[in-house]
């Protein structure tokens, strides 16, 4: 299977025999959501994963998914406060129990920054309200739309307003702290608002004294990410199209054709992307998807996604292993219409510092596209290749082998891409022998079968791929 998949972790799937069960579903990566749970649960949660990965010989990714500036409202006296079409209420920042004439909203400055006539989302845009009147200090009168429930400690999105929050709260960099100090290898920024909110988080995780520095994924869920989406992708190391909240700030009829453009960018730019949210939410209760969930999926994995999250459905739901393994059959159906899944490599990217490896790698899949090799083969310090090899889509399989375990986890969300460590130190012609000696006995290659290696010359030193090699499998 090419398309990754990834399963957000929570009380419905954290012990050691749940995890193992969904690793041999086909789960590739684990996302600990910060929004919920202690730093207590997500340890636990850490350790399993290892251990289960040293017992199967896997190795399944961590993903920490960071809060970022979400705004929530605070308690309500009653269950909920009933409103109608029309009805006003004020959103005070001083803390409060709500009623029906106020409640606490979590956003110091929100008097100053909204402005009259904005819209204000709750409860995932079921609640939507208008600002009437600001008295630019802690209480901002709205209108309710629709009216409706408004119920405690429900999420808010302003898709109008410049929030000044900035992008790490307090609670962010307590998190990060703990993050940093646990092996993770991925780290997703909530509610990213340019590429410099990247920067901020690339510029904590290099100054924290931890040696395992964790890449980046940036969470696209609001309507100036999506204006700024470009430098974002350029700044990050991943991207994730969360659909959840930017069907909220966003009008939802346009999150399909943002997904298939923002994918189509990350495959230019050799950035993986992640499709996030209501993939099987169904699942949540029930044993079956809806035919609309199986469709969404299977339309993913044909815009490109290098990976598929699941987040309430594995977390909290009742079929953890089964959404899991329907997904993966969902997937491998897709990709096993290879007329339709696999198209022709796209183009050869611009002129960049790394022009020659992009060029070779680039190369390599099309002579794989042209014999219809059965394996592209490469070794990789940093990972670079195997993320611009894969951005190329081949349809022979993708083998990286590396001498870093904490990389080969890294490229465990990347589409495609299968890793092998491997920290012998050969020079190239040996290396390679023995790499594909390796592949051959263990049968992901059969003999006789076109086989690419993509080396860099000489072996095992920093340098970039630089050589293309085509050779039959067992004839070497
Ligand atoms: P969340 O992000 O689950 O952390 O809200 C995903 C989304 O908004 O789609
Ligand atoms: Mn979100």
């Amino acid at each position: 299977m090419k398309t990754k998949i990834i399963a957000t972790i929570g009380p419905a799937s954290s012990s050691d025999s749940i995890l193992s069960e969904m690793i041999k579903a086909g789960m590739n990566l684990c996302r600990l959501n910060f929004s919920h749970g202690t730093h207590e649960d997500h340890k636990k949660v850490i350790d399993s994963v290892n251990k289960v990965n040293l017992t199967l010989v896997t190795p399944i990714a961590m993903l920490a998914d960071l809060q970022g500036p979400k705004i929530r409202l605070g308690d309500i006296e009653d269950d909920f406060v009933p409103l109608s079409a029309g009805d006003r209420i004020i959103f005070t920042t001083k803390v409060c129990v709500g009623n029906k004439e106020r409640v606490f909203i979590s956003y110091p400055s929100f008097a100053a920054d909204v402005r009259a006539g904005e819209n204000i989302l709750v409860d995932d845009g079921k609640m939507a309200f208008k600002v009437i009147k600001t008295n630019q200090n802690d209480e901002v009168l709205l209108e309710s739309v629709n009216g409706g429930r408004l119920f405690p400690r429900k999420g808010v999105n302003l898709p109008d307003t410049l929030i000044s929050l900035p992008s790490l709260t307090t609670k962010d960099l307590h998190d990060l702290d703990f993050i940093m100090k646990n092996e993770v290898q991925w780290i997703a920024l909530s509610f990213v608002r340019s590429a410099v909110d990247i920067h901020i988080l690339r510029h904590h995780i290099a100054a924290h004294p931890s040696l395992v520095k964790p890449r980046i994924v940036a969470k696209i869920e609001k309507p100036q990410a999506v204006k700024d989406i470009a430098a974002i992708v350029e700044a990050s190391d991943a991207i994730m199209i969360a659909r959840g909240d930017l069907g909220v700030e966003m009008p939802m009829q346009m999150v399909p054709m943002i997904q298939k453009r923002i994918i189509r960018q990350c495959q230019q730019a050799g950035k993986p992307v992640i499709v996030a949210t209501q993939m099987m939410e169904a699942m949540i209760d029930n044993i079956r998807p809806t035919r609309a969930e199986v469709s969404d999926v299977a339309n993913s994995v044909l815009d490109g996604a290098d990976a598929l999250m699941l987040s309430g459905e594995t977390s909290v739901g009742k079929y953890p292993v089964e959404t899991i393994a329907t997904m993966h059959r969902i997937i491998s159906q897709i990709e096993d219409y290879e007329d339709i899944y696999y198209k022709q490599p796209g183009q050869l990217p611009a002129y960049s510092e790394r022009f020659i490896s992009d060029a070779v790698l680039y190369n390599a899949v099309e002579m794989a596209h042209s014999t219809k090799a059965g394996a592209i083969v490469v070794v990789t310090h940093s990972g670079y290749s195997a993320f611009r090899l894969a951005s190329y889509r081949p349809k022979a399989e993708i083998f990286v082998f590396s001498n870093s375990p904490q990389v080969l986890k890294t490229l465990n969300l990347v589409w495609g891409i299968r890793g092998f460590f491997d920290a012998t130190i050969d020079d190239a012609e040996h290396l390679m022998q023995r790499i594909n000696n390796h592949l051959l006995q263990n049968n992901f290659v059969q003999s006789g079968q076109y086989i690419i290696n993509v080396l860099s010359t000489p072996a095992w030193k920093k340098g970039a791929s630089n050589t293309v090699r085509l050779g039959i499998a067992g004839e070497e």
